[in-house]
């Protein structure tokens, strides 16, 4: 994150009214993560820096530069595509930080492949993580919030659940399949959870975004003619960065927007606009 943007989250701390509050930000050694579990970080939530096995050094990297912002945060170890180690990880935030208020649920990758030579274990891997991976850490969440109850000194939400989608929740994406179809399955999950958990004060909602340059997608962006084509998919003339998606999971995950419920927050650059048809169509 650059300086100007740390110095601009640190000036809205007190706005956010987020101090003393715990995120679990799940995948947040790299990318999006990062950047929000340090946005969060530098907003005076107490962080879970989450990490696959075998990342514990990526994310006492983050955990230091968040203390180094004055914050406070620990590595949180799980693949949340396990469910033992999901719960013993929530388990770990609750006996370090004594409840956890926010879920980011945004651990995720790709592996796409022609549609006829897509493997099994292909199309398991993306589902088991980009969808299974946020069922499991929602529900961890929400067994927490419930048996802990309301703490109205703290947020007027039992708690605040963000899942990572994307536009391809909505865009249709030949040769990734399977993460297109974790994303539209990432979408109901978080419409069914905020249906469900409303009248109990949980609050879900989902970020969408576009292109974002982060390892994920470094195909996309990193060259001057692939640059120039994701491009023609934006209409706010810009590729995305991970701060774009850090404010606003800051901003979903703070009580400024406490009436917003079940939606996906598209953060994209207006690619949702059908840009092709920009000229006439
Ligand atoms: P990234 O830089 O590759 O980060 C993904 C993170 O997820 C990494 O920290 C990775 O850990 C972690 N992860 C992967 N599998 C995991 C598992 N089983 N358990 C725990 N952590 C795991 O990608 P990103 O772009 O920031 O992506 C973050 C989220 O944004 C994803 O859900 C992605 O679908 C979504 N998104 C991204 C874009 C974009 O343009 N970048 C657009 C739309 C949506 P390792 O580093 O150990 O692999």
């Amino acid at each position: 994150m650059d300086d100007r943007s740390k110095m601009r989250i640190a000036a809205a701390r007190a706005a956010y009214g987020l101090e003393g509050q715990v995120a679990v930000v799940t995948g947040a050694t790299s990318g999006i993560g990062r950047e929000s579990a340090l946005a969060m970080g530098i907003a005076g939530v107490r962080v879970v820096v989450n990490h696959r096995p075998g990342g514990e050094d990526k994310a006492q990297e983050v955990c230091a530069e968040i203390e180094a912002a004055g914050g406070t945060a620990m590595p949180g170890c799980a693949d949340v595509s396990d469910e033992k180690q999901v719960d013993a990880m929530f388990e770990r935030a609750v006996g370090k930080f004594g409840a956890v208020h926010i879920l980011l649920a945004n651990a995720g990758l790709q592996r796409g492949a022609r549609f006829e030579e897509m493997t099994l274990a292909d199309w398991r891997m993306v589902i088991d993580v980009n969808l299974t991976g946020q069922f499991l850490c929602a529900r961890a969440a929400v067994r927490h919030f419930l048996a802990r109850g309301m703490q109205p000194e703290i947020s007027p939400a039992l708690g605040k659940i963000i899942h990572m989608s994307s536009v391809h929740q909505g865009i249709p994406w030949a040769f990734e399949v399977n993460y297109a179809a974790s994303k539209g399955g990432v979408m109901l999950l978080m419409k069914s959870l905020a249906q469900e958990f409303g009248d109990r004060r949980i609050r879900v909602n989902a970020i969408a975004p576009g292109a974002i340059k982060t390892p994920i997608n470094t195909d996309a962006w990193q060259t001057d003619e692939a640059r120039a084509e994701l491009l023609k998919l934006i209409p706010y003339g810009r590729v995305g960065e991970t701060i774009d998606i850090a404010q606003t999971a800051l901003w979903l995950a703070s009580d400024l927007s406490d009436y917003v419920h079940g939606e996906t927050i598209f953060v994209d650059g207006g690619m949702m606009l059908y840009p092709a048809f920009r000229g006439g169509g």
